[in-house]
């Protein structure tokens, strides 16, 4: 049984909600499980509950997880909770909802009954304050559903209800992290990633290949788009000074998300800038490169400490990838001394001395496309 969690206070949008919901768990599950789903909850009658329970617990939208058993008839929640009620536990509490109101026993009349049956039977005592097991009992019109625990899900929105952003995807630790967290509110997230080849490696491709693979997990259908970099790079290397490089490629960086994320429909661009991080993630470099784009830019850690990130990063598997050291782009034409605080004016003036719009429509319109579930990865890793 899956509890829906924040998404059910969404009352105009809860059917839609489901409606994604139910789809991503069907795409990670087998196809002849059967799902059914009411406006509170959801089940998946399945014999292989522990495997399909660690895949859930992957997928957002989720709010808790319970094993739950299906009677009938009344009469047989009695054998039920005594089969499943840990006996290494000394004390217990019956919580009874019922929702068919056709069954004319009020709830508490039921856990009272129930309670003093189970008494009976076995050597427990009932604790209503601090039980060690609580025995739920829920009567609903297509069954009697009885559990005794359950594990949280994810939280969250089920991925794809909140519409498509584009994640700017380096190798690193934080962007990764932001493409989850980002997944966490329902945002069907694809990547972005720079690639400047000969000066960056296809182990870095493929590195960030294996991370969006890793975030895809979280049931995304992550596609990654690559951006063939090194042309425009090259040309800001010869055409600006040394201290604004790495600015002016954030610029431009961002001018090719945003006209990309309009062709494949993305409402966002998310990105892992965190602030004070580096140089180009004081405030001041913030806003000198975010003056390209009139998009919103969701930065997801933005005020999180390096050390929380990792923390997540661990979390969900991408770290051990995120610190091999392969060289991103940004690592290679990295100035020894890059501006802290740039002066937007300076950098539209480095910019107009060579035709980066020409420049910025080759990169477009030669981005391509790595489908995950399509492509299988020749992993070098
Ligand atoms: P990360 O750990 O995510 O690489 P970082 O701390 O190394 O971040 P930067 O390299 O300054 O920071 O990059 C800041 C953000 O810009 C990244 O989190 C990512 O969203 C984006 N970015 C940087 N390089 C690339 C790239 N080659 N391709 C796509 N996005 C990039
Ligand atoms: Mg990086």
């Amino acid at each position: 049984m899956i509890k829906y969690g924040e998404l059910t206070t969404k009352k105009g949008n809860r059917k839609e909600f489901i409606r994604v919901l139910s789809q991503n768990i069907k795409r990670l599950i087998d196809d002849d499980m059967i799902v059914t789903s009411d406006l509170s909850r959801m089940y998946i009658e399945c014999e292989n509950v522990e495997s399909v329970s660690k895949k859930l617990k992957k997928i957002f939208g989720i709010h808790g997880i319970a094993t739950v058993y299906k009677v009938n008839n009344i009469d047989e929640v009695l054998d039920v909770s005594l089969k499943i009620m840990d006996k290494s536990k000394k004390t217990f509490k019956v919580v009874t909802k019922r929702s068919d109101k056709s069954f004319k026993t009020s709830s508490m009349d039921y856990s009272r009954i129930l309670g003093g049956q189970i008494l009976k039977n076995t050597n427990f005592k009932v604790d209503v304050h601090n039980p060690d097991i609580i025995l739920n009992v829920e009567i609903r019109k297509d069954g009697i559903y009885v559990y005794t625990s359950e594990v949280s899900g994810l939280g969250g929105y089920p991925v794809g209800i909140a519409g498509k952003g584009l994640l700017m995807l380096s190798g690193g630790i934080d962007s990764p992290v932001c493409g989850y967290l980002a997944m966490k509110r329902g945002v069907n997230v694809e990547c972005i990633y720079f690639d400047s080849p000969p000066h960056t490696s296809i182990e870095a491709k493929n590195k960030v290949k294996k991370l969006s693979d890793i975030i895809n997990n979280y049931s995304g259908r992550v596609k990654l788009h690559v951006v063939p970099f090194t042309h425009l790079q090259e040309e800001i290397y010869k055409n600006c000074s040394t201290d604004y490089m790495i600015t002016i490629m954030r610029r431009m960086m961002y001018r090719i998300c945003e006209k990309y994320a309009k062709k494949i429909g993305a409402k966002v661009i998310i990105n892992g800038e965190s602030i004070g991080q580096v140089a180009s993630q004081t405030l001041d470099s913030l806003l000198c490169i975010n003056e390209v784009t009139n998009m919103p830019i969701i930065r997801p850690v933005a005020t999180f400490d390096k050390l929380e990130i990792i923390e997540i990063a661990k979390e969900i598997g991408t770290y051990d990838i995120s610190i091999l050291p392969y060289e991103d782009c940004c690592t290679v034409f990295v100035p020894k001394h890059p501006v802290i605080k740039p002066d937007t004016e300076k950098a539209k003036k480095y910019e107009n001395s060579f035709d980066y719009e020409s420049l910025i429509d080759e990169c477009v319109n030669n981005i391509y496309t790595i489908d995950s579930f399509k492509d299988e990865f020749d992993d070098i890793l």
